[in-house]
């Protein structure tokens, strides 16, 4: 019988470990599919304080994860496939094998959409980005892409325009499900083009690991050709990694764990922590703030059930 387990090892899951651990509470943390989180897939993080050269994301969420152990947090491998919070302890079924806990933190995170092309994958970090406020600033003078027709790809596209020289916006389709304010304002930037009805077949050029230009295709008449850009923006919207407390936790109709205040869900005894709950900010120190907070309530959660 654990403490307090905690479900994924990015920023959030690794601060609440470094919070509960110090709280003398044994933490179990789950590392889930991705160990590390989404800064383990990126290079530069230059806006988390204290580190005025910049970090490596792999680096950071190390760091915090050596952090968590020397105070006694323990790290299985592994995912958490189901859940039962109908009573106390919680129970968790982590790749077949039931754990249970006297409180849980969901630090599941919430992931990024991707087109899903190979050279896509293979250039994140590299200039394929889902983040303009993280990554705009490594543009300045430059040309960018942003894929979307959302409000988060219009929100993107103007925000890149403080930095980037152009910014072409692609999206599929000729309607965008941008509210009419947001595609107003996109429409109204003179360094925003829009191309409609456009999808992209590749992204050059992982074999230099960086990004030189994409490969774009419209249908009707056919057409294919390539774009010189230094910036590779992906705005289709995130998936909160929240399935296996589907029908239990308030989720929103994103499945986005709805707050019941501070870090406390619908169940008392459960918790949330970064991404996975918020859709607003999704960045390292936000996260990180809400693994703090999360690991605080629990602690004062077993105090006054009297653990
Ligand atoms: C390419 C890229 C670059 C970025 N750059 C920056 C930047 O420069 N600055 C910045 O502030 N932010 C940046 N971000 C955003 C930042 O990474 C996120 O806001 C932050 O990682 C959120 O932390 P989190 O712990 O909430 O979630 P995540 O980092 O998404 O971690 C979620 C964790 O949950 C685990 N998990 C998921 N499902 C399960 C399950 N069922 N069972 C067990 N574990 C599970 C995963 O394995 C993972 O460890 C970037 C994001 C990306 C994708």
């Amino acid at each position: 019988m654990r403490n307090v387990i905690i479900i994924g090892s990015g920023c959030a899951g690794n601060t609440a470990a470094i919070y509960a651990a110090r709280a003398n509470l044994k933490p179990l943390v789950v590392a889930g599919h991705e160990p590390g989180g989404q800064l383990s897939i990126t290079t530069l993080v230059e806006n988390f304080p204290g580190f005025p050269e910049g970090i490596d994301g792999p680096d950071l969420v190390d760091n915090m994860k050596k952090q968590a152990e020397t105070f006694g947090a323990e790290y299985v491998h592994g995912t958490v496939t189901e859940a039962d919070l109908s009573k106390r302890p919680f129970r968790l079924n982590i790749d077949g094998e039931w754990q249970e806990s006297l409180t849980l933190i969901i630090a599941s995170g919430a992931s990024a959409r991707w087109l899903g092309l190979p050279s896509e994958q293979k250039l994140i970090g590299h200039g394929v980005s889902s983040c303009a406020t993280c990554d705009g600033a490594f543009y300045r003078d430059r040309k960018v892409m942003v894929i979307g027709g959302g409000d988060t790809a219009m929100e993107e596209a103007n925000f890149l325009t403080r930095f980037a020289s152009e910014v072409t916006l692609v999206h599929r389709r000729d309607q965008f499900r941008a509210s009419k304010v947001m595609l107003d304002r996109a429409r109204a930037n003179p360094k925003i083009k829009f191309l409609h009805n456009t999808v992209v077949d590749e992204v050059h050029d992982a074999s230099k690991n960086e990004v030189t230009g994409v490969r774009l295709r419209q249908a009707d008449p056919e057409k294919v050709w390539d774009q010189e850009v230094h910036g590779f923006f992906v705005a289709i919207g995130h998936i909160p990694n929240t399935k296996p407390f589907t029908g239990q936790i308030d989720l929103d109709r994103d499945g986005y764990i709805v707050s019941h205040g501070g870090a406390q869900t619908n169940i008392k005894g459960v918790f949330h922590a970064g991404d996975v709950q918020d859709r607003a900010y999704r960045q390292a120190i936000t996260a990180a703030g809400a693994g703090c907070m999360a690991a605080i309530e629990a602690e004062r959660f077993l105090e006054a059930e009297g653990h």
